[in-house]
């Protein structure tokens, strides 16, 4: 993956507020990176976009100078009416003030099929990925920046030390797309890690084969849970090792060496055993 920001583009400012650790706060400041993620995301007229953490606004405004109208979904009270002026004279700017981990994608998107952007807090950006995850029918595509360290899991395959739990479960329902890399120096205050771009693109339901969600997060979540152990042992709550064998998987084998559309077989034949 390309690295952008070797060269420090101009500050992107738009109010200052001090960053608050507890909430994951690193502001994007380097104009360039802002620029890449306008051109990958590249909204287009009548695209419903929505940014979860604008922060204090790096992404959102050029988002909105560009494209007219966006919804934002931020935690921090003290970003709204900062944003909220900010936004006057721009475009059409909705601030939906909650934990991310509450909305309702489906109820927001309404009849729409939104597309996700974001600069994600990285404290708690794996239970932001499940629970978009959880509501990806009305998802059309998604732009998050992560720690680079999480997007190599997201988009780790069988074999790899770091295909896990994670990586299964997203390209189960998702196309995962790293898109590049971004240091520290970018953010203020700089991240300890580096950080990376990534595209996710949610099949559709009909196309992703999984029978029954929670039968397949089940099996995921136990093949992984030990992932020394055999897949004979590590399922044992969930099937015996002739229904393995029949799924077509070797009961020795341990869960990082199964392809994601190996567990969506095994966990369809368990369904409605
Ligand atoms: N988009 C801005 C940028 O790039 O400079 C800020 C990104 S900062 C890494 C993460 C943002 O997510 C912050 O604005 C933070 O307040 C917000 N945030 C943290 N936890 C949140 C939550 N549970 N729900 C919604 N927003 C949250």
């Amino acid at each position: 993956m390309p690295t952008l920001g070797q060269t420090r583009g101009i500050a992107v400012s738009h109010f200052k507020a001090p960053p608050k650790k507890n909430l994951g706060q690193h502001f994007l400041t380097d104009a360039g990176i802002v620029e890449h993620i306008l051109h990958v995301l590249d909204p287009k007229p009548g695209d419903v976009l929505v940014e979860i953490g604008p922060g204090q606004g790096a992404i959102t405004f050029p988002i909105l100078k560009r494209h007219g109208s966006l919804t934002v979904i931020e935690f921090d009270r003290d970003l709204i009416t900062p944003l909220s002026e900010a936004a006057h004279g721009i475009g059409e700017l909705t601030i939906v003030h909650k934990d991310v981990l509450q909305v309702d994608f489906d109820r927001l998107a309404g009849d729409n099929r939104i597309r996700l952007v974001g600069n994600l807090p990285y404290n708690i950006s794996t239970p932001i990925l499940f629970h978009v995850l959880e509501h990806c029918r009305q998802v059309r595509d998604m732009h998050f920046m992560l720690q680079k360290e999480v997007v190599e899991r997201m988009a780790a395959g069988p074999g790899s030390k770091i295909y896990g739990r994670l990586s299964v479960m997203l390209q189960a329902v998702c196309d995962v797309i790293p898109l590049f890399d971004v240091p520290p120096h970018c953010f203020n205050p700089p991240p300890k890690v580096n950080s990376a771009v990534v595209r996710l693109v949610p099949r559709e339901a009909g196309e992703r084969g999984i029978r029954d969600s929670i039968r397949f997060e089940a099996v995921v979540r136990d093949a992984f849970s030990q992932r020394r152990k055999t897949l004979r042992n590590a399922l044992a709550k969930q099937c015996t090792a002739q229904q393995l064998e029949d799924a077509g998987i070797r009961p020795d084998a341990r869960a990082e060496q199964v392809p994601v559309e190996d567990f969506i077989r095994l966990a369809n034949r368990l369904h409605g055993d």
